[in-house]
């Protein structure tokens, strides 16, 4: 079991996030990656310099030849080191967490990140004091690249229509929450010729506008702007600008689920090949899948297993439920600024809700339960009565079981002292329904 590596990256508060522990964690990963070239960039949290010159320091330490790349998104510091072919890539961000987390987000050179699998390697060379340091004339410079957001947003570019979106002059509210996608936003919407109203575009590690994660109650603000100005379309970031999620012209809230849907059924429209999801995704994606003839492939959950398996099987797209899609002509990352790109081209022809309407339909149903570190054997268990039950389990990450047009799961979540239980199912009442019964089956394990 890691000591300190979560599902992606280390995550934590600032009484682990020490100076000394960031150029600890920084040598070890040069280490790891047998030195070369390292991408280094960061949120707009208050504590991303302090932990900025550890990560460099840690890094020149062991020989390594830091890149700055600034207060960048995490998916434009994913692309720019894919282009770059750099080495590895650290990011210095909390992503939708709250403002007194930080956090270290490590890339290897094939653009995966490290899962908490292989952070154990990294642990490893901290706990047995194995770091490479280089000799005094072996140590390299910082450099600086300016360009990140530009380079970013040009590759954005070349899958846009840039020509027919401009011919709509779209109306576009977003919502940057204070993170560091501002940037990239105001380059995207001058490109496609829309209209651009921002909220919370001043990039403050504070975050005097709203929580960094964009949940429906986050983004109150976004839904009555979208209505107010007669938007085409109402668009939010997470922090770090990996997650997005949409608003529709009519003012409702877009789960992230559909996002990933809709992406996928214009992907596919594009190119054929495999389409990689989490065991918690909704049946949609399988049925555009199916839709397409082309095959839907389930992983745990968590970003570096959908990237791993998106590598491994030469996946057209990846995503999950958060608002997360992959765009792997990009990076292995999840990109929102593609996603939004994609999306406001998608709005050019048909409106928002028009493209969601015409999505395979489904309702879910969202409950928890408190559980110590004992749920993981809890779930086990679990699986277990089901099978004797007779039923079909998938266990690649907690109990899935699918019925007709209905499925349900159980799982241990990886950094929260709960177990998840979600439903879906063609009316909001089955889905509901089904939820509770697995609660109750779960409680009487
Ligand atoms: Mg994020």
């Amino acid at each position: 079991m890691p000591k300190f590596f979560g599902t992606n990256g280390v995550r934590g508060r600032l009484d682990l996030y020490t100076p000394e522990f960031a150029s600890s964690l920084a040598a070890a990963f040069g280490t790891w990656i047998k030195g070369g070239k390292v991408c280094v960039a960061r949120d707009t949290r208050t504590t991303g310099e302090t932990i900025q010159h550890a990560v460099v320091s840690g890094l020149l330490s062991v020989g390594c030849e830091p890149i700055l790349l600034g207060i960048v998104p995490s998916p434009t510091a994913e692309f720019v080191h894919h282009s770059m072919k750099t080495n590895g890539l650290i990011i210095i961000t909390a992503s939708h967490n709250p403002p007194d987390w930080a956090a270290l987000k490590f890339v290897d050179a094939k653009g995966l990140p490290v899962s908490s699998e292989r952070g154990v390697e990294i642990e490893e060379i901290m706990e047995k004091n194995a770091f490479k340091r280089a000799a005094w004339d072996q140590i390299k410079t910082e450099r600086v690249y300016h360009f990140a957001v530009r380079d970013h947003v040009e590759a954005i570019l070349k899958h846009v229509n840039a020509e027919k979106v401009r011919k709509r002059k779209l109306k576009l509210v977003v919502d940057t929450g204070n993170g560091t996608t501002i940037a990239a936003v105001q380059m995207l919407a001058e490109k496609l010729g829309c209209e651009l109203n921002t909220l919370n575009s001043q990039m403050d590690g504070h975050f005097p506008g709203r929580n960094s994660e964009p949940t429906k109650e986050n983004v109150a603000g976004l839904l009555s702007a979208v209505k107010t100005l007669g938007a085409d379309l109402g668009v939010a970031f997470d922090g770090d600008g990996d997650r997005i999620i949409f608003v529709d012209e009519n003012g409702e809230y877009v789960i992230g689920d559909k996002t990933f849907v809709l992406c996928e059924e214009i992907i596919l429209r594009g190119k054929k090949g495999p389409v990689v999801t989490t065991v918690a995704t909704t049946n949609a994606a399988r049925e555009i899948a199916q839709k397409h003839g082309q095959k839907l492939v389930y992983t745990k959950v968590g970003a570096p297993y959908l990237s791993e398996k998106i590598r491994e099987i030469k996946g057209v797209t990846g995503g999950e439920e958060v608002g997360a899609v992959i765009w792997p002509e990009l990076s292995l990352g999840k990109d929102g600024l593609m996603t939004m790109a994609k999306v406001v081209e998608a709005v050019a022809e048909k409106p928002f809700s028009k493209l969601i309407d015409a999505l395979p339909k489904y309702c879910n149903y969202k409950t928890k339960l408190e559980a110590g570190p004992e749920r993981f054997s809890q779930v086990s268990k679990f699986a277990e009565k089901i099978r004797r039950e007779g039923a079909s389990v998938i266990d690649i990450d907690g109990v899935r079981v699918d019925y007709k047009d209905a499925w349900a799961i159980v799982r241990a979540s990886g950094t929260e002292n709960y177990v998840r239980i979600f439903a879906e199912a063609k009316t909001p009442e089955k889905a509901e329904a089904l939820a509770k019964e697995f609660l109750k089956k779960f409680r009487e394990t």
